[in-house]
C-alpha cells in the first residue's frame, strides 16, 4: 500500500462523531465524487461513484447511521480500464429530498415545497470541527500524497472553481499555506513541505500517517547530514549540494505544473532518481540506473530538465502570479 492509501485507510476508519461534521464531510465527498440526476416527474437522485470499497462503506455509514437513509449500492466494472471496479451508491425519492436540503442544494419555496436551488452542495462551515471534516472529505474524494521518501507534496484535484475556492479558504483558515494551479483544465490545491503536510495529516486526524511522515523526515535529514559529512573532504561538495538542491526544486516545479508523465522516459527516469536520491552525486545517479549511464549522460539530461523548468518559471512570471494561467503543454524532446 502506498503512503497515500495508508493515510486514507486511517481516515476512513475514523468514527462518525457529530452530525454537523458528517454532513460537511459528505458535502466535500459529493463535490469530488457525487452527481445529481433528475428523474421523470421532477424527482431527483443523488449518487457517489468511488473506486475505494472502504470509502464506499464509509459513505454508506454516513448516510445510514446518523440520518437513517438507505442508499442503493451497485458495482460497476470498467472493462476498458483494466477491469477496475467502482462502487456506486445512490439515494432517491424522499430520502434524496431530505439529503439535498441538508446539503443546501434544495430550499423550500414560498409554499414550503422544496425546490432545487443549486447543483452542488453549499455547506455552511462555521466550526473548526466541520472545517477539518470538510478537508478530510475532499482529501478522501480527490486527494493524494507523494510518498515522503520521494518528496513532500499533497494535492487535491477539484472538479470546479467554486469548490476549489471554498476548499482553499478552509485550508488557509486552518493554517495550511495552500498553493493553487490549473492542471489539464482542472483546478488543483496543493501543499509543499514536510511541516505543512504533517500539519494537514494531524488536522484531518490521521496521527498514524503523521508519525510515519515524521520518522521518514528525520531519517532523510540524518542521511543528508551523513552524506554532507562524507562529502566534506571533497573540494566542491558545497557547490555540488547546492546544484543538487536546485535540481530537486526544478523537478518539483515540473512535476507540479506539467506532471513528470509528460517528460520523455529517459528524462523522467533521471528526474525520479534525483527526487529519490536528493543528495547523490551525478555519477551515483548514473550508476543507479539500469543499465548504468555515464556522468556526462546524466549531466546532459539534467540540463534539459533545468531548461524545461526555466521555461515553466518564465511562463509563470509572464502570467503574473502563481497559477493564474496554465503554462503551455510544450513537449520536451530528448
Ligand atoms: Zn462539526
Amino acid at each position: 500500500m502506498s503512503f497515500s492509501s495508508d493515510a486514507k485507510a486511517e481516515l476512513i476508519r475514523l468514527p462518525l462523531e457529530r452530525d454537523c461534521c458528517t454532513i460537511t464531510e459528505l458535502a466535500a465527498l459529493t463535490q469530488t465524487s457525487g452527481s445529481l440526476s433528475m428523474r421523470g416527474g421532477g424527482s431527483f437522485g443523488i449518487s457517489w461513484q468511488v473506486e475505494n470499497a472502504a470509502l464506499a462503506r464509509r459513505i454508506f455509514r454516513m448516510l445510514k447511521e446518523p440520518f437513517g437513509l438507505t442508499p442503493q449500492l451497485v458495482f460497476v466494472e470498467h472493462a476498458r480500464l483494466g477491469g477496475r471496479r467502482s462502487c456506486v451508491l445512490s439515494i432517491e425519492g424522499e430520502d434524496a429530498v431530505w439529503l439535498l436540503t441538508a446539503l443546501r442544494m434544495m430550499e423550500p419555496d414560498e409554499t414550503g415545497r422544496p425546490v432545487l436551488r443549486r447543483t452542488l452542495p453549499h455547506p455552511q462551515i462555521g466550526k473548526a470541527c466541520c472545517r477539518r471534516a470538510y478537508i478530510r472529505g475532499a482529501f478522501l474524494g480527490a486527494g493524494a500524497i507523494t510518498s515522503p521518501e520521494k518528496g513532500y507534496h499533497l494535492e487535491i484535484v477539484a472538479r470546479d472553481e467554486g469548490f476549489c475556492e471554498l476548499l482553499g479558504k478552509q485550508m488557509e483558515r486552518s493554517g495550511l499555506p495552500v498553493h493553487r494551479v490549473v492542471r489539464r483544465g482542472l483546478p488543483v490545491v496543493y501543499l509543499k513541505g514536510a511541516q505543512e503536510i504533517s500539519d494537514a495529516l494531524a488536522l484531518m486526524e490521521a496521527p498514524g500517517a503523521m508519525m510515519k511522515l515524521e520518522n521518514i523526515r528525520i531519517t532523510r535529514q540524518m542521511r543528508g547530514q551523513a552524506n554532507r559529512v562524507a562529502n566534506c573532504d571533497e573540494h566542491n561538495s558545497e557547490r555540488q549540494l547546492a546544484a543538487a538542491q536546485a535540481q530537486v526544486e526544478a523537478i518539483e516545479l515540473l512535476a507540479i505544473h506539467r506532471g513528470l508523465y509528460t517528460l520523455p522516459p529517459g528524462l523522467r527516469e533521471i528526474a525520479e532518481l534525483r527526487l529519490e536520491h536528493p543528495d547523490a552525486a551525478l555519477e551515483e545517479l548514473g550508476a543507479l540506473r539500469d543499465p548504468p549511464i555515464s556522468k556526462s549522460g546524466v549531466n546532459g539530461r539534467m540540463r534539459r530538465l533545468l531548461a524545461a523548468a526555466r521555461e515553466v518559471r518564465e511562463e509563470l512570471n509572464a502570467a503574473g502570479e502563481d497559477g493564474a494561467r496554465q503554462p503551455d503543454r510544450r513537449t520536451v524532446t530528448e
